[in-house]
């Protein structure tokens, strides 16, 4: 561990998703000072993932970035990228956090981010922005857009070859940098931590993640995205065009068996988004909804779905049973249709996307003493009314962290945080 550093600030994010940059963006922009910490090697969060979003189809990464670049230089907003947030203990004067910020082995204050290390590098590795479609390099910056743009060395895989350290024009590669230890202290905190999808083997009926054209609905995300990993829609075995597409509901919501009792709010949602652009783009295939309830509530939501039904997407009313394959890797639903006197089916299809639910990205809160529910997302105290409190003074929740919720919502509770937050500096009595 190389040497400790401290820092002060009015509020410390943890988070940068799209809840945890529009809450800075609000603190910052009244005037007070904000650390935004994020685990990842760039901000963005979910989002900066995502193709289009519903029900407007805008661009996800068109939205996000400009949220990215006005977060990271805004005057009042200090970002902490590849940094972890390990421990926040409460004190009586505010908060302190202890940080771990990861090494790239690339000293940041030196790179110019020409990429020549990455083109050199021999080392292919399965690419995590991709979700796994796509590779990437032993040294990489994580996506095009991604901010910062440093790339970081994955310790583990790298041959130490030498070739990045020889090419680089600013030598700038540091093979022995080691983690550093930070000290933050804040008068309140935002905890903005977001989500994970239900594990593609939740649901061992579903194949245990063996089926390779069975794929979760966030790499459906890239497959779709405009800079995606293949430049259009292919299935994973063989690089053919899916003529079929198939989209299974509720495949980590509102299962006890898995542990999600709840429904997810945006999975019949992004699944609905997907198969339109799905069908946009390969207007010959047949793309099917199996389904039990859609769950469209939102502003715009029920004409999403009817555009949806009006394209010719089928939406089939039954319960997926059994997921399997054949020897060519088709995939093959057993199912039963919610009608009287139907029998179970088997159905064929090219290609499979589960509509995963989400779950918190964490089972502990720092060693703060915050209330969970009975799902394990942050709790705001009954009679409060606002889902930005904690019950903790100085705390605040925002995004999915506090339940699943889609992104206009993710955004109004930001500002909701943001609001409790620069209310509680402006009259609490801390120093
Ligand atoms: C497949 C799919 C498609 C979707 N499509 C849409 C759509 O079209 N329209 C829509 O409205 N909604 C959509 N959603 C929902 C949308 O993704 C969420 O509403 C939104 O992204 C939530 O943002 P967030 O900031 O709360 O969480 P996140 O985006 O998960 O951000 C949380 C951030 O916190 C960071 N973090 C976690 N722990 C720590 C730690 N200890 N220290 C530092 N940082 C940490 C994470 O790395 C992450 O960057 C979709 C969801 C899925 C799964
Ligand atoms: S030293 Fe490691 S990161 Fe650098 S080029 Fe070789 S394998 Fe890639
Ligand atoms: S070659 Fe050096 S300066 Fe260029 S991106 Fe890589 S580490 Fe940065």
């Amino acid at each position: 561990m190389n040497g400790k550093t401290e820092h002060n600030c009015d509020t410390l994010i943890v988070g940068s998703g799209i809840a945890g940059m529009q809450a800075a963006l609000d603190i910052g922009d009244a005037g007070f000072n904000v650390i935004m910490v994020e685990k990842s090697p760039s901000i963005g969060g979910k989002m900066i993932s995502l193709s289009k979003v519903f029900p407007t189809l805008d661009c996800a990464s068109c939205i996000t970035t400009p949220k990215m670049a006005a977060s990271s230089h805004h005057p009042r907003v200090q970002m902490m990228t590849y940094t972890e947030v390990k421990n926040i203990s409460k004190k009586a004067d505010g908060f302190e956090a202890l940080l771990i910020k990861k090494p790239r082995f690339v000293i940041e204050s030196e790179c110019i981010s020409c990429r020549k290390c990455e083109e050199a590098c021999p080392v292919y590795l399965e690419d995590e922005f991709e979700y796994g479609l796509g590779v990437k390099k032993a040294i990489s910056i994580p996506f095009t857009n991604a901010i910062p743009q440093f790339p970081v060395l994955d310790e583990e895989k790298c041959i130490r070859c030498g070739a990045c350290a020889r090419v680089c024009p600013k030598d700038c590669i540091d093979y022995l940098q080691k983690p550093e230890e930070i000290t933050v202290k804040a008068k309140s905190v935002i905890i903005a931590t977001g989500y994970e999808i239900t594990p593609m083997d939740a649901k061992k009926e579903y194949g245990e993640n063996k089926l390779i054209n069975v794929i979760s609905s966030l790499q459906a995300e890239r497959l779709l995205a405009p800079h995606g990993p293949y430049g259009k829609v292919l299935r994973p075995s063989d690089g053919k065009i899916p003529d079929s597409i198939a989209y299974v509901q509720c495949a980590g919501s509102r299962d006890e068996s898995i542990g999600v009792p709840y429904c997810s709010r945006v999975c019949c949602m992004y699944a609905i988004k997907q198969a339109m652009l799905l069908s946009g783009s390969l207007p010959l295939s047949e793309i099917t909804i199996y389904y039990m309830d859609i769950r469209a509530f939102g502003k715009g939501y029920e004409q999403f779905y009817n555009q949806a039904r009006a394209m010719g997407i089928n939406f089939v009313k039954a319960k997926v049973a059994k997921i399997s394959e054949d020897s060519q890797h088709n995939v093959i639903l057993r199912i039963d249709r919610q009608e009287e006197g139907s029998k179970p089916q088997e159905v064929k299809h090219d290609l499979v996307v589960l509509s995963q639910g989400l779950i918190p990205s964490r089972k502990e809160f720092f060693g703060l003493d915050v209330k969970l529910n009975e799902y394990g997302f942050i709790d705001s105290p009954a009679k409060t009314f606002s889902p930005a409190l904690t019950g903790i003074d100085g705390l605040f929740v925002a995004g999915v962290a506090s339940g699943p919720k889609d992104i206009p919502d993710t955004i109004m509770e930001a500002g909701s945080a943001a609001m409790e937050a620069l209310n509680y500096l402006k009259t609490a009595k801390i120093s």
